[in-house]
């Protein structure tokens, strides 16, 4: 048994609370056993604030067009997204860092689904097209970014 040395703070659990019970899940799952500690620092957001993100160029969906409206994991309540950064030292945005939480995230998805006990996998910011090609065959990155979606 793997003694679980990380534990999510208090503006984690509130991310969480606002999360879809898949993506809930995954994160309980997750923070059991992970090696490096991370937290999550947004789930749902406000259209003013999709709208402040995509004008800043953080977030390529403008709130005012419908159909971006319609694929904004964020904007749903319950959240289908997650952004989280690592808490470990000097690390916050560390790419290799984010990128070792995603693949330990998507996994702890997949064992989940796998089980029969959540209906999404996650899809990541760093490789959107899920074909293992992390950020060189895509324009925009979002390495903080997890998202569910349905498998066909
Ligand atoms: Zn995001």
């Amino acid at each position: 048994m793997i003694e679980q040395k990380y534990f999510f703070g208090r503006k984690s659990k509130a991310c969480l609370e606002q999360c879809h019970p898949d993506l809930r899940r995954i994160h309980e799952l997750a923070i059991k056993s992970i090696p490096v500690d991370y937290g999550i620092h947004e789930a749902h957001r406000d259209r003013e604030t999709q709208l402040a993100y995509f004008l800043d160029g953080k977030s390529r969906l403008d709130p005012r067009k419908p159909e971006h409206r319609k694929k904004s994991k964020h904007l749903r309540l319950p959240a289908e997204a997650t952004d989280f950064h690592s808490s470990e030292k000097g690390t916050t945005w560390h790419r290799p860092t984010l990128s070792f939480i995603a693949g330990y995230l998507m996994c702890a998805a997949d064992l989940l689904y796998n089980a029969g006990e959540i209906e999404h996998r996650l899809r990541w910011g760093g490789d959107w097209d899920m074909d293992g090609q992390i950020s060189v065959d895509q324009s925009f990155d979002d390495f903080p970014h997890l998202e569910l979606y349905k498998p066909q």
